[in-house]
């Protein structure tokens, strides 16, 4: 089972989402059985309760749950229908550890963030990739953030425990143009520089950009992130949101992934995409 964690660097509402469901998309296209799980870092249980204004509509699923509208882009993007247990939240992960503490569970321990909680959220991801060949993994907010930490950390113990080509890192950040028109790397290269420090190295870069990263931007990117620069792509603004897989698969975005997570043999043949 291959596992592709997307976080988010310099400001939320980039188009993370977009990205994590534009590979997937281009996964599936693959032949691959793909399936998601997004992460919020709120202590909300469920989206349930929050205001729309906020954090757009509350999207239901089949089974009742109420959850970020992000889960629609998943099911619209991959075509699948989602269960409640592919959203997990703080507030879901703390009241499942805290019952379990109360039931005497973990009699005799303290109860703690690590392992307990990280535990608990890898214990999530595994069990909504059951039965999937691929499972997108997006980590909410910004990395940096105090919610965030127990998950990054989760995710960086996760990596340990798989095989190296099972498991893959898209950091999506923003490239902004300057005044005089330059697009400007530093952004990214200080998220990068956070990831890192809390011992994440990603594998992918995605910029997004009005328009795509220039070849000697992308150059910069690489080189500064340590990163190939083959492993550095745009997402530019598009006027329909579905156009995003298509201005990945065309910088060779789904080749790389399949090239990284050795699943080019099992891919269906260009031809029949
Ligand atoms: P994040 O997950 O980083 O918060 P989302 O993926 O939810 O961001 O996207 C935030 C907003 O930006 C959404 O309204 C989405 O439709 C829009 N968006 C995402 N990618 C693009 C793009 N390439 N061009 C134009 N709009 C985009």
């Amino acid at each position: 089972r291959k596992f592709i964690f997307v976080t988010g660097g310099v400001m939320s509402g980039l188009g993370k989402g977009i990205t994590a469901a534009s590979t997937g998309r281009l996964l599936a296209n693959a032949g691959f059985d793909v399936t998601a799980v997004k992460i919020d870092p709120y202590l909300n249980v469920d989206a349930g309760t929050m205001n729309p204004y906020q954090h757009g509509e509350v999207y239901v699923l089949k089974d009742g749950g109420e959850v970020d509208l992000d889960l629609g882009n998943y099911e619209r993007f991959l075509d699948i229908d989602m269960t409640f247990d592919h959203n997990v939240t703080t507030g879901k992960v703390y009241q499942h550890v805290i019952e379990k503490e109360r039931a005497g569970d973990y009699l005799g321990k303290t109860v703690q963030i690590i392992p307990h909680i990280t535990d608990d959220i890898k214990r999530r991801i595994r069990e909504a990739a059951e039965g999937h060949d691929v499972c997108i993994v997006e980590v909410g907010g910004t990395v940096g953030d105090i919610e965030g930490m127990p998950y990054l950390e989760a995710l960086r113990q996760f990596a340990h425990e798989e095989d190296d080509d099972d498991i893959l890192f898209t950091h999506v950040t923003l490239v902004p143009y300057s005044k005089n028109g330059e697009q400007k790397t530093k952004p990214t290269q200080h998220s990068v520089k956070e990831l890192r420090s809390i011992g994440l190295q990603p594998d992918i870069l995605v910029g997004r950009c009005e328009d795509k990263l220039h070849a000697d931007v992308k150059e910069k990117i690489a080189l500064f992130c340590d990163v190939p620069t083959d492993a550095v792509f745009s997402n530019p603004d598009v006027e329909d949101i579905y156009h995003v897989p298509l201005m990945v698969e065309e910088e060779g975005l789904d080749e790389y992934v399949m090239e990284r997570l050795d699943l080019e043999s099992e891919a269906l043949p260009e031809a029949e995409r």
